[in-house]
């Protein structure tokens, strides 16, 4: 499979709208972006392809790195920059299957699936499919499994995609904090890729209202307030997966500018062959 990042950025991107910092000037000048999270799979033994969450940046993303249009998407979450992009669906596709979890959210009283489903009801290109997590789905000819990692205070999935021809497995930490179940570790690990939600450095926890929390053995804090991973949070989750290769992705410019381009962090158009 063939795995583009089409956008590693975190809400509000960066560059972000109307900043100045030093680490967006630096992405300006690199020519680099990090726009809303999504990763585009391609299977390239049936040429079909999967879209990992709709960024509200899809039409750039497409525009710009050379993909095709997906046949099916998967949805991790409902926050704004994971879905708000699914209105481009409208005269692209005559049908597209948008997969999402189906238990309910306490907080919503309604399933991942169902929000979609309501929300853009008006849209009859989009038909969503219910996934239980856990349970593999078969989805362009590879297996997708949603596994609950800890995004408060909504429900929100990792999700891991693997190709029941070659082994290759691409996995997903999704929107999480480093308190990510046992149950999920387990589906997750030993991927050829991982890509991991690192936020920003744990040192930028102080600016947190909340802080930081799930502090590592040195005290660092793996988890930035409450939803997010740190960046050492998303390296002893990938040491903690055994995964092969990890980029850092969701990134927010708060990272310093001497940090924010150093390996493993992500920018957009980044390709993988596995
Ligand atoms: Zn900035
Ligand atoms: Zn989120
Ligand atoms: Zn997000």
């Amino acid at each position: 499979m063939r795995v583009t990042l089409l956008g590693t950025g975190d809400t509000t991107g960066t560059p972000t709208v109307g900043c100045d910092c030093d680490t967006c000037e630096e992405a300006r000048d690199r020519g680099v972006e990090r726009s809303r999270f999504s990763v585009h799979v391609e299977n390239e033994r049936t040429g079909e392809s999967l879209l990992i969450d709709c960024s509200p940046d899809f039409r750039q993303q497409f525009l710009t790195h050379n993909v095709a249009l997906p046949d099916a998407a998967i949805v991790s979450h409902i926050h704004f920059d994971h879905l708000d992009g699914l209105g481009n669906a409208y005269r692209l596709f005559d049908d597209l299957p948008v997969y999402a979890a189906d238990e309910v959210d306490p907080v919503t009283g309604e399933s991942v699936a169902d929000t979609i489903r309501s929300k853009y009801d008006y849209l009859d290109r989009v038909t969503v499919e219910d996934v239980t997590p856990f349970d593999s789905v078969r989805v362009c000819g590879l297996d997708v499994t949603l596994v609950p990692v800890d995004h408060p205070p909504l429900v929100c999935y990792g999700l891991c995609v693997e190709d029941p021809e070659t082994g290759a497995k691409l996995s997903l930490s999704g929107d999480t904090s480093y308190d990510v179940p046992a149950d999920s570790r387990a589906a997750l690990s030993d991927p050829d890729l991982l890509l991991a939600d690192g936020i920003v450095p744990a040192a930028f926890c102080e600016y947190h209202p909340m802080g930081g929390k799930d502090e590592g053995p040195d005290g660092t804090p793996y988890t930035f307030g409450t939803k997010h991973m740190t960046r050492e949070g998303a390296l002893a989750l990938a040491d903690d997966l055994d995964a092969a290769e990890t980029r850092l992705v969701h990134l927010a410019h708060y990272y310093p500018p001497e940090e924010a381009f150093a390996e493993p962090l992500a920018v957009d158009g980044e390709t993988y062959d596995l």
